[in-house]
């Protein structure tokens, strides 16, 4: 049934292809290049049957018009709150999206922090986050506040366990790291990190994580728990009253981390 295959883009994006019930078509989420998306498609004989944006940065939309110069019918759906050129659908949360001919239907997030109007997909077991949740890590806040972001973090969080995530970056392993700084007896992160270095120097993604796992391995997602909060307390030089101010000083500890 439902599988996701992935075009590489620029350093480390990831441009997302979901196939749904017809083996020959897919959507494809936050391409920032059209090529290595065009290349993926004909090599597999697939059928584009909708663009899904998740963010304005041109690292995930770069790609948008080229594709539409190859496929002119397609839908593309993206955050209303973004100015995003071709977007065609301007969604906010509560919104669906219906793709028929893959038989598939995503909830739209509103998530904003990274950006202001970022969204994320949810549907079929799959969320597709963008910038806003990394595995093992979160976005940069560019536009956004740290009570945003803990809100658009806490939304991932309340997903089912066995979601899939789908994020834009392969940013896994350094994001391990630096969790490991912050709760350096975390045997689940310890476990992770060794996955994630074979399949590294296999040439393959970390993704799709679960949010399970997420919730056992990415700080961001843990600013409730003891050992957290007393690395970020740690950090700061004086205590912190809430799960938002620990997530807030976690984030800007990870902005200056060199691992
Ligand atoms: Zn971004
Ligand atoms: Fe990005």
């Amino acid at each position: 049934m439902t599988s996701v295959l992935h075009a590489c883009a620029f350093k480390d994006n990831y441009i997302w292809l979901i196939r749904g019930q017809s083996p020959d078509k897919v959507a494809v989420v936050d391409p920032g290049d059209a090529e290595p998306v065009l290349a993926e498609i004909h090599k597999r004989h697939l059928t584009p049957v909708a663009i899904l944006c998740t963010h304005h940065h041109a690292d995930h939309v770069g790609g948008v018009e080229n594709i539409l110069k190859h496929y002119s019918f397609l839908p593309v759906y993206g955050p209303a709150r973004e100015r995003i050129p071709a977007v065609t659908y301007r969604l906010k949360h509560g919104d669906h999206v219906k793709l028929p001919k893959l038989g598939l239907e995503f909830d739209v997030l509103d998530v904003p922090g990274h950006t202001a109007g970022h969204i994320a997909f949810f549907g079929a077991g799959m969320v597709f986050c963008g910038d806003t949740l990394f595995s093992a890590g979160c976005g940069r806040l560019f536009e956004g506040t740290p009570e945003q972001m803990h809100v658009s973090l806490a939304k991932f969080s309340a997903l089912p366990e066995s979601t899939e995530m789908y994020c834009g970056h392969e940013y896994t392993e350094a994001n391990l790291r630096f969790a490991l700084a912050v709760e350096p007896d975390n045997a689940d992160m310890h476990a992770h990190l060794q996955e994630v270095q074979q399949r590294r120097a296999e040439n393959l993604p970390t993704l799709p994580s679960t949010i399970g796992l997420e919730r056992r391995i990415n700080p961001f997602l843990r600013s409730g728990q003891a050992a957290v909060r007393l690395a970020a307390e740690k950090h700061c030089g004086h205590p912190l009253n809430s799960e938002v101010e620990v997530f807030a000083a976690i984030r800007r500890c990870k902005d200056g981390f060199k691992g």
